[in-house]
Formats: C-alpha cells, structure tokens, sequence
C-alpha cells in the first residue's frame, strides 16, 4: 500500500516559498518582487499551490494574496504591537502545552503550518521549543490528569493537521481515553489551504477517536472555500464532526460588512458556522491589517442588522491574562 498521505505532503512540498516564485505564478510585475520580498526575512513566505489557484493573477491587492504574501509594512515598528502579543510564553505550563482557560488546554502538537499567514499573532513563536514528541504527549496527560477542571482538549499550533494520520490517532485517542475530556477541538487551517488533507482516512479516524470532535477552520473571505474544499465538505458532511470557522478583521482583506456577510452565507453554504471573528492581536508586522475598534464596530452593527443571528460571529479579542476572550460591545 503506498503512503495514504502522500498528496497532501506533496502539496506542502511544491508550496510557493519566494516572491519570485509566487509572483511568476500570479502574474505580479518585478517592481512588487523588489519592494515586497525582504519581508521573507522576518517571517518566511509559504503558500500552497491549490490555495495561489484561488487568487486573482496579476491583482496585487487580492483579498487573499494580502494574506500571505510578503508586504514592505511588516518592517514598521509600531506602540502597541509586539512579538508576544497574548504573554503565551508565561502561559505554557510544560511542553507543548498551554494551559490559558480553566477548562480548556491548548496542545501545541506541531510548529509548523502549511501556509504562513502574515497577520499570525504566533509569528514570532519559538516553535522550535516546542516539540510534541511522546515524552511530552505522557507530560500533557499527567498535567490533564492532576487537573480535573480540564474537560476539552484543543490541538493548535502550527497546524495539528501537519502531523501524520498516525501520530494524530495516537495522541487523539490518548487524550479521548481520559475519562474527564468530553471533547476535541482542531484548529486548523490546513484543508482551507490544501483540501486534500481531507483524506478518507482522516475522516474514518476522526469518526473513531471516541468522544465528539470539533473542527474549528480559519477562513477570513468567502473565495477562500473553492469548490474543492467545498465538494470535499460536502463528502464530511452527517459524520458526527461539528465545523465551525473562525476569522480574523483584516484591512483590505475582509474589512466590510459585505464582504463578512458573504463569508458567512459562503460557511453557512458548505456546512460551517461562523463562531468567532477576532480583532486583530497586536503583533509586531501586522500592524497594516488593523482596523480601528470605532469602524470595526460600525462594520460588525450593519453584519449583525443584515444577517440572521446564527450567522454573525462573536467579535471578539483576546487580551493577556483575561479567561475567555472578551467580546467587544457593538453598542457604543
Ligand atoms: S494557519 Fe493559523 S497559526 Fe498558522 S500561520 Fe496562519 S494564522 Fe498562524
């Protein structure tokens, strides 16, 4: 039998990772090479080929070429933003695991993701420090294990869904085979950006892990679900998995209550429901992609008068220390 998994990792293995090359695919002049690309040095560039498909060639403002391609703003030092915006290095209780709400953990299964996103509150992350091997999968069952407020495990990262179908089984099962775990949460941006992923057999060892599980996708703009991801869902679709998606409020990417609203129908379509829509964490490179809290409000009042409630998500941002993330009032 050959390697189940071998479509996807030869997605991530042809991935775009220069300007140049991602320029020469998208029909993007020179002049953006030579001003955008020594970005690369402060986070590296990663874009997938199935996920360049679905941008606009020869558009240097596409809504999702924004999202993952190098851009000159990132050298601009700015008050407020930093390399640690949500204090997640005082957070991390033992390896690979951050213990930040009461009664959830975050296991930080693997660094990698297979497309960087330039607006990641984790850009500066040291990964590296963080490996999940299986001496750390016996610390994050004894550190569950001696608290028994912790009831869902969520895998984050990096992107759970870079580990092999058979490390995610063992770790999966593990963490299931607790008795006090009533659930499993994956976020993921993996099957947005190579639906591949989505293989069969994840689908069948998903169903099998033996309490319910919850895939939490990050789609900020309605083009991101191209009909192969969204064939694919459809294929996923009465199998016991709850989807549900949540975004970040970029500028010039997904910045008016148009656009979200259409993000939403877009979910709601394909069997996902928006749950959170992040206002952007505050850190050092991003700072091109906020958007003020006064229009971000104004933004989310008109999605909430337009659309019906199950389809607005929880604006929401995530401030260091807090124990959920605090929803932002719309009614100012
Ligand atoms: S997929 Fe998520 S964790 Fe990975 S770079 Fe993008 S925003 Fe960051």
């Amino acid at each position: 039998m050959g390697d189940l998994n071998s479509e996807w990792q030869a997605e991530l293995a042809r991935a775009y990772n220069s300007a140049e090359s991602l320029a020469a695919a998208l029909q993007l002049p020179q002049s953006w090479v030579t001003s955008h690309h020594s970005a690369r040095k402060l986070f590296p560039i990663r874009v997938p080929r199935p996920f360049a498909e679905l941008i606009e060639a020869g558009n240097p403002d596409d809504p999702l070429l924004l999202q993952v391609a190098p851009h000159a703003h990132e050298h601009a030092q700015r008050d407020g933003f930093s390399t640690d915006p949500l204090g997640e290095a005082d957070a991390t209780a033992t390896s690979g695991v951050l213990h930040k709400y009461g009664s959830r953990v975050l296991v930080i299964l693997r660094g990698g993701c297979a497309v960087n996103c330039r607006y990641c509150f984790r850009r500066h992350f040291p990964y590296d420090e963080h490996k999940f091997g299986q001496a750390e999968c016996e610390q994050a069952l004894n550190y569950i294990q001696l608290h028994p407020e912790i009831n869902e495990v969520i895998l984050s990262g990096g992107d759970p869904l870079m580990a092999k179908d058979r490390q995610l089984e063992t770790i999966l099962t593990a963490f299931a085979a607790l008795p006090q775990i009533r659930r499993i949460r994956i976020h993921t941006r993996l099957p947005v950006v190579i639906p591949q992923r989505l293989t069969t057999e994840l689908k069948t060892l998903l169903m099998g892990v033996g309490v319910p599980v919850i895939m939490v996708l990050h789609i900020n703009h309605a083009r991101e679900l191209g009909q192969r991801l969204a064939d694919t869902l459809s294929q996923w679709n009465n199998v016991g998995i709850t989807w549900l998606n949540q975004s970040v409020l970029l500028k010039g990417v997904n910045d008016s209550a148009e656009t979200l609203c259409e993000l939403s129908e877009r979910l709601f379509e394909v069997g996902i429901l928006p749950y959170y829509l992040h206002q952007l964490d505050r850190v050092q490179g991003a700072a091109h992609f906020a958007v003020e809290d006064a229009q971000a409000i104004l933004i989310m009042q008109e999605v909430t008068a337009r659309l019906p409630g199950f389809l607005v998500p929880k604006f929401v941002r995530e401030i260091h220390g807090e124990a959920s993330k605090t929803p932002i009032n719309l009614q100012r």
